[in-house]
């Protein structure tokens, strides 16, 4: 009886410390995994050359970043500038076939609450009230081809061809010079909360999924949490393991000016040989002016390891922001030359029709739209589906 309970005690001891072994080991795989997976960019200091083990790596299999697909259509995302142009011309014109003073009037006033620009509105009215004239024409279909063939004319003013061959191409990025150097550099500009962040980051992912090398570069120093949100979507950018594509972060923690951060990378990526860098740049300082010399200074400094670089620069603007956006576009184009808009928050916006506004006025195309938070939700810019999108 004492010898069996004995026994009994030594058995559960055996099974207790048994489990507890066994829980340790597992605590220690984590603890281990987890470091592994934290390896950081920490201790770098100015002029050092970064070692490929001072920036993260998210290798993932091209397979797992060609499922992202869109979630939003075109005409799902613009369905809000869809009503506040075309619903409200047929509201006001129902399907008359008569263009009174009255109903010219509106069409103003609509146009010019449609966020398109002043001087683009003048140039619609001129071009519907002319082309009405000479045709002798006065109905809501003529106002509205007339509407839509002037809209057209002005999306299309930039070469076609890469627009084409990036509707083809379905990812969309055709159309960004960011292929014919090796490495290429796109510098990404923007105020903040415009979703350059993001854009980064599904960018990242389509260029992963296409077999590219890519190195961010986190040169956002001014703002804490910059680098550490950059570091979420590029983790998101890839999310399998092993393949060609990668997505890389470069965030070394003891660079506190962005040229610099902007300047490693580049040597970086062309030491380890990655196809393109792109480098997240301020949204904010304490002034515009000192801004654009900031990222003046980042360009300036770029070109210093290659006279061409950076190869793209890419601005964010919030469709939101309607109006403010046409301004901001005049403002970064004049400091930095852009080479092109990027959209977003097309979804569930009523002022997609600043992208017009912005190609007339300022005479930079938009390139992509964002139209969703997911990292998917990246298309290219398709003029005809555009303008078919908000006026039918
Ligand atoms: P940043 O400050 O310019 O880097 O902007 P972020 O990338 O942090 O984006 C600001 C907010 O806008 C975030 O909440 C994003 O999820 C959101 N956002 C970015 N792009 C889009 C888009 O295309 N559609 C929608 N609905 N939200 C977006």
């Amino acid at each position: 009886m004492y010898n069996e309970s004995g026994l009994e005690g030594g058995l559960g001891l055996f099974l207790v410390i048994g489990l507890f072994a066994v829980t340790f080991a597992v605590g220690v795989m984590l603890l281990v995994w987890f470091l592994r997976s934290r390896r950081s960019t920490a201790n770098l200091s100015e002029g050092q050359i970064p070692k490929e083990s001072d920036v993260e790596t998210f290798s993932r299999r091209q397979a797992d970043f060609a499922v992202q697909k869109p979630r939003e259509t075109l005409p799902d995302a613009l369905i809000k500038t869809r009503e506040s142009l075309f619903g409200r011309l047929q509201n006001v014109f129902g399907r008359r076939a008569t263009l009174s003073d009255q109903e010219r009037e509106d069409l103003e006033e609509i146009l010019y609450t449609a966020d398109l620009g002043p001087q683009t509105v003048q140039e619609l009215l001129d071009h519907v009230f002319l082309k009405l004239k000479n045709s002798g024409e006065t109905g809501f279909e003529a106002v509205r081809r007339e509407l839509h063939s002037k809209m057209l004319e002005i999306l299309t003013r930039f070469p076609t061809e890469t627009k084409e061959s990036a509707v083809a191409n379905e990812d969309g990025l055709e159309s960004l010079n960011i292929f014919s150097n090796l490495p290429s550099v796109l510098m990404v500009v923007g105020v903040n909360g415009a979703g350059k962040t993001t854009t980064i980051g599904k960018i990242s992912a389509k260029l992963g999924a296409r077999g590219k090398r890519v190195l961010v570069a986190a040169g956002d120093t001014f703002r804490a949490a910059a680098g550490e949100q950059l570091r979420m979507w590029t983790d998101r950018a890839g999310s399998a393991p092993e393949g060609t594509g990668c997505v890389e972060i470069f965030d070394p923690e003891n660079v506190s000016e962005p040229s610099a951060v902007a300047y490693q990378a580049l040597e970086l990526a062309r030491a380890k040989k990655f196809d393109i860098v792109i480098v997240d740049t301020a949204g904010r300082l304490h002034t515009q002016k000192n801004l654009m010399d900031e990222l003046k200074k980042m360009k300036r400094v770029l070109t210093k390891l290659d006279s061409s670089a950076p190869h793209e620069t890419l601005l964010v603007l919030d469709a939101n922001s309607g109006q403010n956006a046409l301004i901001q576009a005049k403002e970064f184009h004049e400091a930095l030359k852009v080479d092109g808009v990027v959209l977003t928050k097309l979804d569930g916006s009523a002022k997609g029709g600043v992208a017009i506004g912005i190609t007339n006025e300022v005479g930079i195309p938009v390139k992509l739209i964002g139209v969703g938070e997911k990292i998917g939700d990246l298309r290219v810019f398709d003029p005809v589906s555009f303008v078919n999108s908000i006026l039918s």
